[in-house]
């Protein structure tokens, strides 16, 4: 078959292993998964109540245009419902922003290590991949802009950075919009918006009418707890969003997944309850690199990604034999370190205390 040259020896995205295949494997009663960075906490309580009482006509598609959550994320971020475009996970926006500018003989720029999926999607295309390292865990925004010429189509800003955490601070934002050449994209991906604490990010909201090349990606995936309804989306000027929205799916969401993304959008309190418990644990990580003189990253989402001082993949499996899945940093081009997504205060004593085992095992604390 004439199959694309550039899928050729693809692999398929690696998701974190599933909880049901590690307990088999090992025989263990209990695992806890903190590899994929969903809310240790689930969803609101309104969503499950929702959810028990459902009686939702699954025969039936859904509203492709979304226009009932399209009100309310319109009404909770102050845009026009016309700014707004939905996704099947943000993963999905990806793939639309992808498919409507990139392709073989123009190029897209991101930070690397970040998240997998913008080079995935862009190889796919045959567009040219540039990476631009990260300094020190952060995204080099001089240097992502000398990698910018004449057949840039898309820059992707991943902020707070995956698998790094760490965040782009408003000046250095403000001071990189303005040097972007117009007729380049740039992609803010603030999948972990609502974990974000540093006073030095300020929300970007604003930049989308300031600049007619922004656009900001936001979830539901992560501390709204609703990973799998998939439901992520875009805001950007509404001349953008019409551009994007013949490439989307027409039925990208599901009638459920429109309905608890409202109620669960209701909930801020909630939200502001999982981030409150979140920079909690996330101290217990810090503590714990600390503590032994492991190199961290300084996190502003509910994942972290610290130094091991041992082969990333043995940590990883000695830990999965003790019941925790985590990301290998070898799977995140960073070898040496693991990402651990925040659990409960709980589960992070738990794995700490594990991993102190292990790493003693391996000889990195004598
Ligand atoms: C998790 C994640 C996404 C994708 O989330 P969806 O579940 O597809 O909404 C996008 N970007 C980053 C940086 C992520 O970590």
């Amino acid at each position: 078959m004439k199959w694309k040259q550039q899928i050729n020896g693809m692999k398929a995205y690696q998701p974190g292993k599933p909880i049901e295949e590690v307990k088999k494997e090992f025989g263990l009663d209990e695992v806890i998964k903190l590899a994929s960075n969903e809310n240790p906490y689930g969803y609101s309580p309104k969503v499950k109540e929702f959810l028990q009482s459902d009686s939702t006509n699954h025969a039936i598609y859904p509203d492709g245009y979304a226009q009932s959550l399209r009100t309310a994320v319109a009404n909770h971020l102050g845009v026009k419902e016309s700014q707004l475009l939905f996704g099947n996970g943000s993963d999905d926006l990806i793939a639309i922003v992808t498919r409507a500018l990139l392709y073989p003989g123009v190029n897209t720029v991101m930070a690397d290590p970040s998240f997998s999926q913008y080079s995935h999607n862009a190889e796919i295309e045959g567009a040219e991949v540039r990476k631009v390292p990260l300094t020190d865990g952060k995204h080099d925004l001089d240097a992502l802009l000398e990698a910018i010429d004449e057949n840039t189509s898309v820059v992707w800003v991943c902020n707070p950075n995956n698998p790094t955490g760490t965040i782009v601070s408003d000046d250095e934002l403000q001071n990189f919009l303005k040097k972007v050449p117009s007729e380049v994209l740039v992609v803010l991906d603030e999948a972990y918006f609502e974990y974000i604490d540093a006073p030095e990010y300020k929300d970007t909201l604003h930049y989308i009418n300031e600049y007619s090349n922004v656009i900001i990606m936001r979830t539901f995936s992560k501390a709204y707890g609703l990973a799998s309804f998939r439901v992520g989306y875009a805001v950007a000027q509404e001349e953008v969003i019409a551009k994007l929205d013949p490439v989307r799916p027409p039925f990208n969401n599901t009638v459920l997944s429109h309905k608890v993304a409202i109620i669960a959008l209701q909930d801020q309190q909630f939200i502001k309850e999982c981030k409150e418990k979140n920079e909690i644990g996330r101290k217990q990580y810090v503590e714990f690199c600390e503590k032994h003189g492991l190199k961290y990253y300084p996190s502003q989402t509910n994942f972290i990604l610290f130094e091991v001082k041992a082969d990333s993949d043995v940590v990883f499996q000695e830990m999965l034999k003790r019941g925790f899945i985590i990301r290998s940093g070898n799977a995140l081009s960073s070898p040496g370190f693991i990402r651990v997504t925040i659990g409960t205060e709980e589960q992070n004593s738990k794995f700490l205390a594990l991993l102190e085992e292990v790493l003693t095992e391996q000889g990195v604390f004598a």
